[in-house]
């Protein structure tokens, strides 16, 4: 048996096999080969079964996000049959006498270039699908697909690292652990885990002979075991049924206010990231979402969502949550979420760089895309826009005046919309300075913890050496979200916390003590969430 310990950053037994994720991104050698016709039907072979997995995502996509999301995977297949590129690679297999996959890389390079150089808008954006399509082909002929779509065994999902736009593409229902060499306690797979309710682990390098090994994954104790006796596995099966008990007990708190012993009601939200996670959400008996992150609508693709992608997927949430509050955050791509097709420049410091709010004004036309989404989809429910990453009055100039013109053309198109509830997030120092002014603004104030104590405490959310400077409970974040609710509510309005703060039921005291109106919550953290509101007297609590 061999014992990797890292940092657990969500509890929970899984017990299951290592599956090694590999990135995309490959390096592909060049080899001699003496049979050129072996090497042609070793390519077609790949075709084929680059053509059947184009299918089955089409098929996957259809369900997740409907014909226009999912027509990329039809553009793919018949990409894979265009002449000029077959011929490239033929050519190339044959006259230079090199493996397949040294020819498909070449080929793509070149008709990458080629794309590219036109200048022309849409040749330029071909140029991704001819790169999708080659590393599919690639992965195929290398074997290094890491995919576990084709899986159907529950799977430890090992790597490196994660990026959104990686596990976007993961089938969910298959993942039993994460374990992962970087990434911190604060990044998107841990808050995915968080989501999904199954443990993670950071700061462990599972070795690549581990691949498809049999492991535990203790998610409390922070250690992965690789080959374990059986004595060690009888144990966390035990330990695997009390956690099973356990979050039967919590079902109790289903259909039951959030109310502390004294009588102020919480809201108590859910934090989403698609439609998948909102039957999570009402599961969990979520009393609203209080986040749904719509970022994740514009990773794992190779083009911006169409406003109506957009409608369907937020009148589908809206809808599916009945009359109850659906509070959707305007795009926050940028920093650690990265979609390609946004061609952003590199930044040396992404996280202080063009992302969220920024990125919206100075791409107007993707922000309006998305705003006209919304606010027809309000009409048709209980719908609330919010607003990432704000740090000035005169960011808020900007996006009212945006939200005015887009008032503007849909009422000239007539097409029925509603001015939708607006209120922003809090989660940069400046915007807590000026809260006072933010709140005669907007209508609520939703905190967001994660970024707010990165800015604060000037500690990158994604770097794990990090992780011993790091407090969750600083006292500089706690007095900022203090005042930011005094100022709420003296300018009339609601405050509450999104970031992952709200789910640490050791400081729910403190921050209903501060009067916090609100906490929105990975789905599998509601009900403990919920419990700990019902057992506190806020009037009895004494703040050190
Ligand atoms: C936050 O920053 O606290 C937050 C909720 O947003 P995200 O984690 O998506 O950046
Ligand atoms: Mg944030």
């Amino acid at each position: 048996m061999l014992t990797f310990e890292g940092k657990g950053i969500q509890a929970g037994v899984a017990i299951g096999k290592i599956k090694l994720w590999q990135k995309d991104a490959q390096t592909v050698k060049r080899r001699h080969i003496d049979d050129a016709d072996a090497e042609m039907h070793r390519f077609s072979l790949a075709k084929e079964e680059a053509a059947k997995r184009l299918s089955a995502l089409y098929d996957k996509a259809l369900v997740e996000v409907g014909a226009d999301g999912a027509a990329i995977f039809d553009i793919h297949r018949v990409m894979l049959d265009d002449g000029d590129y077959l011929d490239s690679v033929e050519n190339i297999i044959r006259s230079e006498e090199v493996n397949a996959e040294y020819a498909v890389a070449a080929t793509s390079e070149n008709f990458v270039s080629m794309l590219l150089e036109t200048g022309d808008e849409y040749m330029m954006a071909r140029s991704a699908d001819v790169k999708d399509i080659s590393e599919l082909l690639i992965k195929i002929l290398t074997g290094a697909d890491s995919s576990i779509v084709d899986d159907n065994e529950l799977m430890i999902i090992a790597a490196e690292d994660l990026a959104p736009s990686e596990t976007v593409q993961l089938d969910k229902s298959k993942v039993l652990a994460f374990v992962t060499e970087k990434g911190s306690a604060n990044s998107h797979t841990a808050i995915l885990a968080r989501t999904m309710n199954i443990p993670a682990i950071i700061g462990v390098k599972i070795p690549d002979d581990c691949d498809n090994a049999p492991a535990i994954v203790d998610g409390a104790s922070g250690k992965v075991y690789i080959n374990p006796t059986d004595e060690l596995r009888e144990e966390m099966e035990k330990i695997l049924a009390e956690e099973k008990s356990r979050r039967l007990l919590l079902e109790e708190m289903k259909g039951k206010d959030s109310l502390t012993l004294d009588g102020k009601k919480i809201k108590l939200y859910a934090n989403i990231g698609n439609t998948k996670d909102l039957v999570l959400a009402l599961q969990n008996d979520a009393e609203g979402i209080g986040l749904f992150r719509s970022e994740f609508i514009y990773l794992g693709r190779d083009s911006l969502p169409t406003e109506a992608e957009q409608f369907a997927v937020y009148k589908k949430v809206v809808q599916g949550m009945g009359d109850k509050k659906v509070i959707i955050r305007t795009l926050d791509i940028g920093a650690d979420k990265q979609a390609d097709y946004f061609n952003l420049c590199r930044e040396e410091n992404p996280a202080m760089g063009l992302r969220a709010i920024r990125l919206c004004l100075t791409r107007p036309d993707i922000f309006k895309t998305q705003l006209r989404a919304l606010f027809r989809a309000a009409a048709l429910g209980n719908l609330s826009v919010m607003y990432p990453m704000i740090t000035s009055m005169a960011e808020v100039k900007r996006i009212k005046a945006i939200v005015k013109e887009i008032e503007e053309e849909l009422t000239r198109d007539g097409i029925p919309y509603k001015t939708p509830e607006q209120g922003i997030m809090i989660e940069t120092p400046a915007a807590v300075m000026i809260s006072d002014k933010l709140a005669k603004e907007f209508s609520f104030f939703s905190i967001g913890t994660n970024d707010l104590a990165q800015y604060t405490l000037a500690i990158d959310r994604q770097n794990p050496c990090l992780d011993e400077f790091f407090e969750f409970h600083s006292e500089a974040v706690l007095r900022m979200i203090e005042l930011v609710v005094k100022n709420a509510h003296k300018a009339g309005i609601w405050a509450g916390i999104c970031g992952e703060l709200a789910a640490d039921t050791t400081i729910t005291e403190t921050l209903l003590k501060y009067g916090v109106d609100e906490l929105s919550v990975s789905p599998s953290r509601i009900l403990s969430v919920r419990k700990k509101i019902r057992e506190t007297d806020i009037g009895n609590i004494n703040l050190k």
